[in-house]
């Protein structure tokens, strides 16, 4: 399958070319065609499958098609909610790749930084707004955003919004859209709640489904370190003074966990920096945007802020922490071995999180193998 048979449009060909892809992946594959055709969608789908293009590519070939039909300022057609401020900086950027032969303008709203620019963007006319559930809602309160003419809604990272406690908000902002809107809904997983928003929000909608999210990426080679806690460290930093991971993503359960894991790489000379909620906007994306220039080799994140991350060519993330909600190991491996590349996963367990690995195991329905370079052990009493 190639990208011409999802008729797409030549402006839009020519950017996913430029972005050099060669073929869609099976959720843009599935997706694309239902969402041209004007259907609500639901698609079940981790972030490294492509989902964003899957919804970005469609988006702004409907919006392209119907430019010349539009008179006077340019009025929000589209909106896009997504649960974090990287993921949505992440969809701008792909709005602007994909788009940047079809002068479709976009702007991305987040909090934690001031309203002012993005007010500023607003008033000067988008078609297609990326933004948070919160900052959107103060925002609207304030009378600075209409949504009256936005007719077709994507709600990214459904299940996310949901464990964050944005689902109240995501209700209030879509009962002010137009119930004759088309409605694309995105997630890893589907609990009740987001199953009942899809019954009510969306309207015969198709299912796409890929990569489920119990089957974690076959082409990840994923291992386990049983160690004591107080051996992590020096794991870690063993691990990486093997030079062939030229860049690693690091989970820890907490913030002071991460600038722990941070302080103590820096004492052995290893390039790190972390990214957690208790950094300003500006100290994350420097972060973010040292380690995908590659300047920082290892980056420190804690689950919330490493949503969305998407770094190109990731080899290795490392847990440090076992994750206790097993989801979320799918979620950080899928940093790595993104839209087909291999990568590594790599988990340290210690006595406490046998039960989490447990878990881990049966959703995923595999066992991770232990590793064999064992230079710590678990003491004895707890093997
Ligand atoms: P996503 O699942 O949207 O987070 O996308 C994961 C990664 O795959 C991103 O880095 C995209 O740039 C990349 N990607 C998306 N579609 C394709 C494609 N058709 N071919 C190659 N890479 C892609």
């Amino acid at each position: 399958m190639k990208f011409e048979n999802l008729n797409i449009i030549t402006p839009i060909l020519k950017a996913v070319y430029h972005e050099g892809y060669t073929m869609p992946t099976p959720i843009q594959e599935q997706a694309i065609p239902f969402i041209l055709e004007g259907k609500d969608l639901v698609g079940c789908a981790q972030t490294g499958t492509g989902k964003t293009a899957a919804f970005a590519i469609p988006l702004l070939q409907i919006l392209y098609n119907e430019k010349n039909n539009e008179k006077g300022p340019r009025k929000i057609k589209a909106l896009i909610l997504t649960p974090t401020r990287e993921l949505a900086s992440q969809i701008g950027e792909s709005l602007a790749a994909y788009g940047r032969y079809t002068a479709i303008k976009h702007t991305v709203i987040f909090g934690g930084v001031s309203q002012y620019p993005q007010i500023n963007a607003i008033r000067s006319g988008v078609d297609i707004l990326v933004a948070t559930p919160g900052r959107l809602l103060d925002l609207i309160n304030h009378k600075h955003i209409d949504l009256r003419h936005v007719k077709l809604l994507v709600l990214d990272e459904a299940d996310r919004m949901l464990d964050m406690g944005f689902l109240h908000d995501v209700k209030k902002i879509i009962a002010l859209l137009t119930v004759t809107r088309q409605t694309l809904l995105f997630s890893a997983t589907m609990p009740l709640e987001i199953t009942k928003l899809i019954d009510t929000m969306l309207s015969k909608p198709v299912k796409v489904e890929v990569t489920p999210v119990a089957s974690t990426v076959d082409t990840i080679d994923q291992t386990v370190y049983f160690v004591d806690r107080k051996d992590k460290q020096n794991l870690l930093v063993q691990l990486l003074r093997n030079q062939s991971i030229d860049s690693a993503l690091v989970f820890t359960r907490t913030k002071h966990g991460a600038n722990r894991v941070v302080r103590e790489l820096q004492k052995a000379r290893i390039p790190a920096q972390a990214i957690h909620g208790d950094k300003s906007q500006g100290a994350r994306e420097l972060a973010l945007k040292n380690f995908k220039s590659k300047r920082t080799r290892v980056l420190v994140a804690t689950d919330i802020a490493s949503r969305g991350i998407d770094v190109h060519e990731l080899s290795c993330v490392i847990n440090f922490d076992i994750p206790n909600i097993p989801e979320t190991y799918v979620h950080r491996i899928g940093r790595t071995g993104r839209a087909g590349l291999g990568g590594t996963a790599v988990s340290f367990c210690d006595i406490e999180e046998k039960g989490y690995l447990r878990d881990i195991q049966k959703l995923i329905c595999k066992k991770i193998p232990v590793s064999e370079a064992q230079t710590y052990s678990l003491s004895t009493a707890g093997k």
